[in-house]
């Protein structure tokens, strides 16, 4: 079994039902509530608690941290499963939305895989 990537989402996603279709939410104070399974076997669904569509600058320390926390999931999960940590991926055209900062969620592998 292998995985595709990560879908990333925030919480004021069109989606309903919500919470059911996500894996790993992140909430405001970055503590992190984690599906027992994965309900996706194609793609690991991660959801920002918040509006996440600006400006990293326009963003609070909370909104910020809650960044930090997704990426250190994705770069443990894609570890684990194998998956690039590049392969991520916007839940729809709002969700996250067009200004969310990508770039600050990747750590790119420093050794690279061998
Ligand atoms: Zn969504």
């Amino acid at each position: 079994m292998g995985f595709d990537g990560f879908v990333i989402h925030h919480s004021v996603c069109e989606q309903k039902p919500k919470t059911e279709s996500w894996d790993f939410i992140i909430k405001q104070d970055s503590s992190v509530i984690a599906s027992p399974v994965l309900k996706d076997s194609e793609l690991i669904h991660i959801c920002l608690e918040g509006d996440f569509n600006k400006d990293y600058d326009a963003m609070n320390l909370e909104q910020k941290m809650q960044l930090f926390t997704a990426s250190k999931i994705i770069s443990e999960l894609s570890r684990l499963y194998s998956i690039s940590p590049l392969f991520l991926f916007p839940h729809s055209e709002t969700c996250p939305g067009a200004y969310f900062p990508w770039n600050v969620l990747v750590i790119y592998p420093v050794d690279g895989y061998h």
